[in-house]
């Protein structure tokens, strides 16, 4: 047995009745360490903790919150490279997009240091003479926060650290598949003085830790990424107690090539949208949507391309594409790949289980052609190193494509064309819109989320995510 990673509640860093292993996907015989699992009792505990501690956290002096959330943003940027490999080592994203990853966390936290002096609120005159109106905005009290595997450090630090600036009371479950990031994460806030019950850890299954929070009328919000199906799964629970909620669920992106496009740019942008970071994130580009003029160049670019990547051990040097997280997700990579194959889409390149010098889950990236809108390939999320080719006859198929979609997280197009820019920005079924970039790749500042099955309740990240993080309260003053 490793060292045992404990949680952390109350103050208290607390081993769970159980432990399991965190093992590595590009080495399975590498095993990073033991995390306890917490059971429903630990969950119960962390709320009580956190509910305790929100009303001194609440009225607490902001500059004392600011300067913890710098404190936790400078720590992550000096220990970047560390945590960076630690992320790529559980996860499998290469190091450099593990080191980045990193990186945005810290630059999150800072962001929200600065953001906890900026909360403005309104006065108004009243339409009654001589009363003065005031809108301010509350934390909402405890939050339950539930993340995903993909991001293991940046999405818990866009839901931690707006939490805590809006002077909330938090209890992280991190995903059962990547808990060494978030427990680094939660000894840098425990290191730099978060008070005790203002942030609480607690590692174990969704089914158990997640559904307590979900169920606990103490958690006044619950903030989830995670699949479409679990989301829908929560949000009937948590909305049937009148609980606030936030889901950033699936995608199933469209990238659109224009006849007009710049080649190298629409490989780049299709390469970097749907392969890196193992296809692995929900704002892959998993359809692409190609006009019939530049369709057979793109294809035959796209080819070389592909062959020139280096699917590897996620920290080895050189390394493009790292492994798929686990057997589960590898088996539902490779049983979309026969789906597509099924339905008469071509295999193009890739698609093939890959022998590296470590027991990994290497697959080599999945390019599709000949696939047509209404294949399970191109409707369902897959959420792994496959995407697929739809061909378009014009740019008015290509984007009635791109919206013929459950999901609506984010859309590209690649084109020279400001007059299609400009119609897709406005009428691309989206919360995101990329012009000659690729699907993935946000920045931290602005808003971040979809429409239609992609998202549910108020945008995260920037400003926006005190929408969820406060309420609004209107107070009629006369004197
Ligand atoms: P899951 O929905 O399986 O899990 C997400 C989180 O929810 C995990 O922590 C999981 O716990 C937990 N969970 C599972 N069941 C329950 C439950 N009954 N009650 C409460 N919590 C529960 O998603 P994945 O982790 O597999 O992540 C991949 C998905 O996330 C993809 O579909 C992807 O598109 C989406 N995603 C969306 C993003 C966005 O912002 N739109 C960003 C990143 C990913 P456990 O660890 O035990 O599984």
């Amino acid at each position: 047995m490793t060292e045992l990673h404990r949680n952390y509640i109350g103050g208290e860093w607390v081993a769970g009745p159980s432990a399991s292993p965190n093992r590595n996907p590009s080495n399975v015989d590498d095993v990073i360490g033991d995390y306890s699992q917490a059971d429903a009792t630990q969950a119960k505990a962390a709320i009580a903790a956190a509910k305790a501690a929100a009303p001194a956290w609440a009225a607490g002096s902001i500059q004392d919150r600011s300067i913890l959330l710098d404190r936790v943003g400078t720590e992550i940027l000096a220990r970047k490279d560390d945590l960076g490999r630690l992320l790529s080592r559980e996860e499998g994203k290469t190091l450099p997009e593990g080191v980045g990853e990193a990186t945005r966390a810290g630059h999150i936290f800072k962001f929200y240091a600065g953001e906890v002096l900026r909360l403005a609120g309104e006065k108004l005159p009243s339409v009654r003479p001589g009363i003065d109106v005031e809108v301010t905005r509350e934390p909402i009290g405890v939050v339950g926060l539930i993340t995903p595997w993909n991001f293991p450090i940046a999405i818990p630090a866009w839901k931690i650290a707006p939490a805590l600036a809006y002077g909330n009371t938090v209890v992280f479950k991190p995903a059962d598949l990547v808990p060494g990031c978030a427990w680094a994460l939660s000894e840098i806030l425990v290191k730099a003085g978060i008070p005790k019950g203002v942030f609480n850890l607690v590692m174990g299954r969704g089914s158990v830790v997640g559904e307590a929070l979900v169920n606990d009328p103490d958690v006044a919000g619950i903030s989830f990424t995670g699949s479409v199906s679990t989301g829908r799964a929560i949000a009937g629970k948590a909305v049937g107690r009148m609980a606030k909620m936030q889901l950033e669920m699936g995608g199933k992106n469209p990238l659109i090539v224009l006849d007009d496009a710049d080649l190298p740019t629409a490989v780049n942008c299709a390469v970097q949208g749907a392969y890196f970071s193992t296809g692995q994130r929900c704002t892959a580009s998993s359809r692409l949507i190609v006009a019939a003029g530049i369709h057979d160049r793109f294809v035959a670019a796209m080819t070389e391309k592909l062959k020139a990547l280096k699917v590897d051990d996620a920290l080895a040097a050189g390394t493009d594409i790292g492994p798929v997280v686990d057997p589960s997700q590898l088996e539902q990579d490779q049983r979309y790949i026969e789906i597509g194959k099924g339905e008469g889409a071509a295999l193009a390149w890739g698609g093939e289980r890959l022998k590296r010098g470590s027991d990994g889950y290497y697959l080599s990236p999945a390019l599709f052609t000949n696939a047509t809108n209404a294949m399970r390939i191109a409707r369902e999320e897959i959420f792994g190193p496959v995407a697929c080719v739809i061909r378009a006859k014009d740019y008015d198929e290509a984007l009635a494509f791109a919206n013929d979609t459950e999901f609506g997280l984010c859309a590209g197009i690649v084109t020279t064309s400001l007059k299609h820019a400009s119609h897709f920005k406005r009428n691309a079924q989206a919360g995101m819109v990329m012009v000659n970039l690729p699907t993935a790749g946000v920045d931290y500042h602005v808003p971040f989320g979809g429409r239609k099955a992609s998202s549910y309740g108020p945008r995260e990240q920037g400003r926006y995510a005190a929408e969820f993080f406060t309420s609004v309260k209107t107070a009629y003053i006369a004197p």
